[in-house]
């Protein structure tokens, strides 16, 4: 009878305990589905990404979360700061990121090459020391972290870096196939964001100096002038044209002609403020769009970017001193304009400023006109 008791209670033991670890393993597959559900999603959204911030903002604040991570910082390749400067010319926030981080060599990610030369992640405890370009602000109490290279045809583009506060969850033992997936992923999306983003500002600007081109202050002025009716702001425009720019070619051939106008262009820059937008329009003659500024203030800009033009000779790539002028006409938006289509007024207001430049070059070059 004694005997049946024991071995009654423990197979009722036995069972109870079978039955503990079932639901151990049905909570982790239940979990496991979870993190991968949560990844799915994640993969969605990174490739749904149609900006380069929108891309880098999901990847830093939206990966710790999923994979439950206690920091994720990226890093990115980049030799001539090409990326870091049309993004910023884009008008990216970088101040937003602070776990984006740009290196000018793959050599500075310091990836351990595998078979056939490919970079292998690193995976293990947390060195000060060591990861401090991968964590340059790590977060108290950082235990362990991967660094995933980010691999595109073989060319290391940057790395995925990831912390944690818990010591065990990145080892050397531990496998990477899942991170290296997500890697491939993340550098496909990036590689295809930055292209993109490349080719916008590529479309947008002039390739000589580095302003905008009549394509984006077409289109600039619309939006502005649209927004202007909205808000109730004065919007004005400057039509800039470089004087006897013909026998600055002649006299200094055209190589530094077109150092004359990259000069120019940073010249009438540094007058301006942030929110308006300068573009070439064309040969010698660029075009200038304030916001929220009237014809008295315009004129004012436009006589600072006279005389600082005229008042110092443009140095060229040579070594040689060239003396250059400008003409500038004005013209603002009156408030008769308002009810036009929007079209019509954007390039009314071109021509009006046109117009008169047309007046300051009558009247002997080197001024500045307002259209009344
Ligand atoms: P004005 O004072 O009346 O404006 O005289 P101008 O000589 O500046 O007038 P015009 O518009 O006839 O001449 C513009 C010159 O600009 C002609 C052209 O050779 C030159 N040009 C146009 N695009 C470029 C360029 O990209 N680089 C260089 N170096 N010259 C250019
Ligand atoms: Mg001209
Ligand atoms: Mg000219």
């Amino acid at each position: 009878m004694d005997n049946v008791d024991t071995a009654t209670r423990q197979l009722m033991a036995e069972n109870e305990s079978l039955r503990a670890r079932m639901a151990q393993m049905a909570a982790q597959a239940e979990y496991n589905h979870e993190i991968m559900r949560r990844h799915q999603a994640f993969d969605l959204q990174i490739v749904a990404a149609a900006t380069f911030e929108e891309l880098v903002g999901t990847i830093l604040r939206t990966l710790p979360v999923i994979s439950e991570l206690d920091t994720v910082t990226l890093s990115l390749v980049d030799p001539d700061a090409d990326i870091h400067t049309v993004m910023l010319k884009l008008g990216v926030q970088f101040d937003a990121f602070p776990g984006l981080l740009f290196c000018a060599s793959a050599d500075d990610l310091d990836f351990e090459r595998g078979p056939s030369d490919v970079p292998r992640p690193r995976l293990g405890p947390f060195a000060p020391a060591t990861h401090r370009a991968a964590f340059p602000h790590p977060p108290q109490g950082l235990q362990s972290v991967a660094l995933v290279p980010l691999l595109r045809n073989k060319r290391l583009i940057g790395s995925l870096n990831l912390g944690s506060l818990d010591p065990a969850r990145f080892t050397p033992a531990l496998g990477t196939d899942f991170i290296e997936h997500m890697a491939s992923i993340i550098a496909i999306c990036l590689e295809n964001v930055i292209s993109n983003e490349m080719l916008k500002y590529i479309g947008l600007t002039d390739a000589l100096t580095g302003v905008y081109n009549r394509r984006y202050i077409d289109r600039r002025l619309v939006e502005e002038i649209a927004r202007a009716r909205r808000q109730q702001y004065r919007v004005s425009c400057m039509y800039i044209d470089i004087d006897h720019f013909k026998q600055v070619n002649d006299t200094v051939g055209h190589q530094g002609g077109d150092d004359v106008l990259r000069e120019v262009a940073a010249r009438i820059k540094a007058e301006l403020r942030m929110s308006d937008a300068l573009a070439r329009f064309g040969g010698e003659e660029f075009v200038v769009l304030l916001i929220d500024a009237d014809l008295d203030s315009a004129s004012r800009v436009a006589n600072r970017i006279r005389a600082s033009v005229a008042n110092a000779p443009v140095q060229l790539a040579s070594g040689e001193l060239v003396s250059v002028s400008v003409s500038i006409g004005v013209a603002t938006l009156d408030d008769f304009e308002r009810d036009h289509a929007i079209e019509g007024v954007a390039q009314a207001l071109v021509a009006q400023a046109d117009s008169a430049l047309y007046q300051a070059k009558e009247s002997g070059r080197n001024r500045v006109v307002a259209s009344t």
